[in-house]
């Protein structure tokens, strides 16, 4: 079976979604997810840097994040033919841990445990596959990278692009 990572951010869990409520309550603002379209909020608002970080390191920030639309039934699907792993970044916010343990049992129970990648840095996935939203862990990814579409990646070129899971479907299953 051939093997495809899949990123946890902004593939399966939306934590961008939560990320700028949070931001807009606590220093009332009424930033829109398309004020940010090929950016990061942090490039909105430089000054701020460390608070729009802060918000991440809160040990329940990952636990309630939305269920990136069609991840769960398509990874399902993927699963019969491909074997599946999830990598992220966690080491960026240690204190994430058990929230995306917690989350990925929650909403993910057909993969095993075994499957979960907590990890810094992504080059030392061995996969032939990874879907991720940042290109920056394509670059020494030794198979094929898979740039999955949000919104601070939206002018990134030269990738294979899937814009949702509809498409991560008709990439591998057709
Ligand atoms: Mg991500």
């Amino acid at each position: 079976m051939k093997r495809i990572a899949i990123d946890m951010d902004e593939v399966i869990a939306d934590a961008a979604e939560k990320h700028l409520k949070l931001y807009n309550q606590h220093f009332k603002e009424t930033i829109m997810i398309d004020d940010i379209k090929g950016k990061k909020l942090r490039d909105l608002r430089p000054h701020l840097e460390s608070e729009i970080k802060s918000f991440f390191a809160e040990p329940t920030f990952f636990r309630d994040l939305n269920v990136i639309e069609g991840s769960q039934e398509v990874i399902k699907k993927l699963s019969q033919h491909y074997e599946i792993f999830i990598t992220t970044a966690a080491m960026e916010f240690p204190s994430s841990f058990t929230a995306k343990y917690e989350w990925l049992k929650e909403h993910f129970p057909f993969l095993s445990d075994m499957n979960f990648v907590f990890c810094g840095d992504k080059s030392i996935i061995h996969a032939d596959y990874l879907i991720d939203d940042n290109v920056r862990h394509f670059k020494r990814f030794c198979g094929q990278g898979i740039l999955f579409t949000a919104s601070h990646n939206m002018h990134e070129t030269g990738y294979v692009r899937v814009n949702n899971w509809n498409e991560v479907q008709d990439y591998f299953l057709k």
